[in-house]
This record gives C-alpha cells, structure tokens and sequence, in this order.
C-alpha cells in the first residue's frame, strides 16, 4: 500500500518518503496468497475490484514491470441455500456494475472446471474467470522501483519514534537518524498499523490475526489454469502455485494477535475438510508453510483518508489489501492532491464507528 501510494502520490509531482522499519514488501504482503477479485458484496469493492484488475493487465504499461498478473478465475463453492442466493444477489449487483463475465453455476459445473472436487453437498457456485493471481513482490517492487524513478524516497531499516506535532496537526515524522517534516503523513502500517497510531494516542480498530498458508510439491492433481477455488462455508481455498498447489483456511479459534508461527496440527484440520471437498490434495506433499497477519476491521473494511490535521490512514484491509492497494494508492492520492476520490469511499471512512454508517464486507475468506 505505501509502494502504490508513494508511486501515484510522486505521479502527482508530490515529494515523497516512504520509511519502512523492515524491508518493503516483507509484511503482510509478503504472506499474501496473491488473490484479485471483483466477486464482492459491497458496491464499492466490486468497483475496486474491477478497477485492480484494468491496472494489473497493463502494469508493465505503467511501471515497467510484471504484475505477474494470471486470471484464472474464481471459484466460490457454496454450501447452504442462504449462501446461493446471497452469491446471486452479489451476481446481479456486480453484473449491473459491469462485472460482465460472472456467472453462476450448477455444482456439476464446478466439478468439471476442478477435478476430484466433491460437490455432492453443494448449493451452487459462482465463477469470474477475469479474476485471478498476481504476485505481491512483482507488484511491490514494480511500484517502489517506478515510484524511485519519479524521485520517491524509500528508507528500509528505519523505524517511526513519533511523529512532529503542533497545534493539534502532525507536522511529520521522527526516526532514529532524523526528523522528516511534511505536510501529510500517511499510517500504512498494515497490521501494525494500531501501534502506530497508539504513539499518537488514537484508537485505530485493527486488529491482527494469523493466517497459515501451506504449499506442496510439484503436484499434477491440479491444472495450471485451475481457478482460484474457495469453499466459502469453512474458507479452505486453493490454487496453483508453481508446479504445485497452495491451500489455506481461516482458523476462527486463533485468538487476535501478531503471533507468525507455523502450527503444523492445523494441518490435519485442513486436510479433514480438504477429504470432504477435494479429495486429490491428500496425495500432495506439503514442501513449505508460513504464516502472515490478516489487519481486521470490525466490518471487514479498510480505514481510508484524514484521521486529523496532516494525517491520513490507508490500512485495516481484512485480508484484502494486496488487490486494493492499486486501486486505493491511486484515489487516495488524487484525494491528497485535492482531487476528490473516484469512487464514493464512505464505506471506509476512519470514523465510521462513531457515525454508526456501516457497510460491512460479507465475502470475506
Ligand atoms: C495468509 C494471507 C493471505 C492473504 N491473501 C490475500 C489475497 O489473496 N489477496 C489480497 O488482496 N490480500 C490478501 N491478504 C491481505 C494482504 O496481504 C494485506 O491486506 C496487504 O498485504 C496489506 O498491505 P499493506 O501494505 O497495508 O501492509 P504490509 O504489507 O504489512 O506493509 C506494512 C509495512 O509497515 C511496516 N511497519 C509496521 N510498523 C512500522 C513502524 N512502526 N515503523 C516503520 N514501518 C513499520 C512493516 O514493516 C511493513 O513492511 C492476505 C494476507 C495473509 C496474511
């Protein structure tokens, strides 16, 4: 996020730092499974959606580089009645947004796009095949290398201290080595993002969860063209990746927190549901696992845009912040330089908790 914001914003003729305590692209982003997606259930992420997946098709366009961009499709697997017709419902809406090519599909149908899917339980299924991959180091790099050329400044192994304050406004930033002044400060902090804006007394509802990713072998149970597929109603996914497969699956008993340890038992819940959905991942051999944070907001939508005087906020994006991160980088930038949004983005506004207008996020994995 701070790569594509630091790029669009330097697009702009804005000058800018970027300060990173680590190595870009080595927090959540790293961890990230690479998904892009308009299948939403909210009117602005399916525009988002949309919009990533323009920006990524042409990225070597734009930055040079490869977004690594591969649209295999989605495949959401939906279990209950109540899911069928909510996925209906978010086909129409995104089909009267423009979303042309997503269709709803039999359960038959599913199984022959993924062989060895078990579908005997299903209650139907939709699919977007301009949905797909793309590779969150391409995507990172391609902007930080593009925002470089254009004079952005990108500090690794630089930690915020605090921030500059007077009269009630930020005035910029403190490191170790220096004092950064500026105009706008943005926290793209991903899921440290509550710590950080803990040193400036605020409250940000984000909270960090582990997520597992786990990959195997070369592995010929699955096609290199086989969509992305989730089973919605226990969230075990999977995809190619390489000559293999990679699966994951949300463990709604891991409590909050910033802990990024392997548990290698979850395994065995994984494959007990892998077993009754798609039986073939059992003849894989899992080569190599981490684990990354997902940044929760209450409703499952991101923070973005003023939180006081001289500072913003662009974070908080519940599991989906590598597809938006394109998308927002450009709008908020736009809105920084005084340009108002695209697209309407009330839904994220920082405040919203205290307002009360919430729009929640349903397909959330
Ligand atoms: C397992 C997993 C799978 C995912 N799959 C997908 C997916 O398929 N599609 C999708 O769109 N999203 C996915 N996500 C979510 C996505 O990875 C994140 O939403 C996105 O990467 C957030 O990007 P970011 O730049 O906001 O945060 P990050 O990538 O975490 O970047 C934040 C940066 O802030 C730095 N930082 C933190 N604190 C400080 C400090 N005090 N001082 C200086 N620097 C600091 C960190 O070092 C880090 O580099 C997934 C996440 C996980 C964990």
């Amino acid at each position: 996020m701070g790569c594509s914001l630091a790029y669009h914003l330097a697009r702009g003729g804005r000058k800018v730092v970027v300060i990173d305590r680590g190595k870009i692209g080595q927090g959540a982003t790293a961890a990230c499974a690479g998904g892009i997606r308009a299948q939403f259930s909210t009117e602005v992420n399916i525009r988002i959606g949309m919009e990533a997946k323009r920006v990524l098709a042409n990225f070597v366009g734009e930055t040079g580089q490869s977004a690594d961009f591969r649209q295999v499709g989605y495949l959401f697997l939906l279990t209950t009645d109540e899911e069928r017709q909510r996925f209906a419902d978010n086909v129409r809406l995104q089909r009267r947004l423009g979303l042309e090519d997503v269709v709803e599909l039999a359960p038959a149908e599913a199984r022959a796009m993924v062989p060895g899917l078990r579908t005997d339980d299903l209650s139907g299924a939709t699919f977007c095949p301009s949905d797909g991959l793309a590779g969150p180091n391409e995507v990172t790099y391609g902007y930080a290398n593009a925002a470089r050329r254009l004079g952005a400044v990108i500090l690794e192994d630089t930690p915020l201290d605090g921030f500059l304050t007077a009269g009630g406004s930020v005035r910029g930033i403190k490191t170790a080595a220096s004092e950064i002044a500026c105009a706008d400060t943005v926290i793209c902090a991903g899921p440290w993002s509550a710590p950080v804006g803990a040193m400036l007394g605020l409250t940000l509802p984000i909270e960090p969860s582990r997520r597992q990713v786990f990959v195997s072998e070369g592995f010929a149970g699955i096609g290199r063209r086989s969509p992305m597929t989730i089973d919605f109603h226990t969230s075990f996914y999977f995809h190619p990746e390489g000559e293999g497969v990679l699966f994951g699956m949300s463990d709604p008993a891991t409590p909050p927190g910033d802990d990024t340890s392997v548990d290698w038992s979850f395994l065995d819940r994984i494959t007990a549901v892998a077993e009754r959905r798609w039986p073939p991942l059992l003849d894989a051999r899992v080569k190599s696992a981490w684990a990354g944070l997902y940044e929760n907001t209450p409703d499952f939508q991101p923070l973005i845009g003023p939180l006081q005087p001289g500072l913003w906020i662009a974070a908080g994006f519940s599991g989906h912040g590598f597809m938006m991160a394109p998308v927002i980088g450009r709008w908020l930038a736009s809105w920084m330089t005084g340009t108002a949004p695209t697209a309407d983005l009330g839904a994220f506004a920082p405040d919203r908790f205290a307002t009360g207008t919430l729009q929640p996020e349903r397909n959330v994995v």
